[in-house]
């Protein structure tokens, strides 16, 4: 998909986040390790999150992968919004998305930046990407990681490929 169709279907801001991601990288440490793939786009991602000292509050989320501007931008967009939140709100928050890209809510004034990935509900097809990153942060946030990051019971993969 070429640029000027993405212009055309998205808002300026997602690709502005494409191309100059603020959040890209890892985290140090790293407390929470999650990968995920959407094989119906190809897209990847590599989040990392810091905790705060008492391990309910997300202190940093960065990311790593490669895929379209809406999974990245989602992604960039993401690990401003989580930087700052509690776990339990950040699940709320997932939760929230979720709901978002099927058209039944939106995020308060507080989080209104994510509401610029609402455009996204209208295409069913670009919606795995959207929630791509959100599904790999809700794994690793419910998962039960030791300090390296690497929970052996989690799969290492989240695939959105289930959802329909
Ligand atoms: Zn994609």
């Amino acid at each position: 998909m070429s640029v000027g169709n993405l212009r055309d279907l998205y808002q300026q801001v997602i690709l502005e986040r494409y191309k100059a991601p603020r959040y890209r990288g890892q985290t140090n440490p790293v407390h929470r390790r999650q990968r995920g793939h959407n094989p119906s786009c190809g897209d990847t991602i590599e989040l990392t999150l810091k905790l705060n000292e008492a391990g309910d509050t997300i202190a940093e989320v960065k990311f790593e992968g490669e895929g379209c501007a809406i999974s990245m931008a989602s992604a960039d967009l993401m690990a401003e919004a989580l930087q700052g939140q509690t776990i339990t709100d950040a699940l709320a928050m997932v939760e929230r998305f979720q709901r978002m890209m099927k058209g039944e809510a939106e995020f308060p004034k507080e989080q209104r930046k994510l509401n610029v990935m609402q455009g996204v509900a209208q295409f069913p097809v670009r919606i795995k990407c959207a929630n791509l990153c959100w599904h790999a942060v809700r794994a690793a946030l419910e998962s039960s990681t030791n300090q390296e990051g690497i929970d052996p019971t989690a799969p290492d993969i989240v695939s959105t490929e289930a959802e329909s």
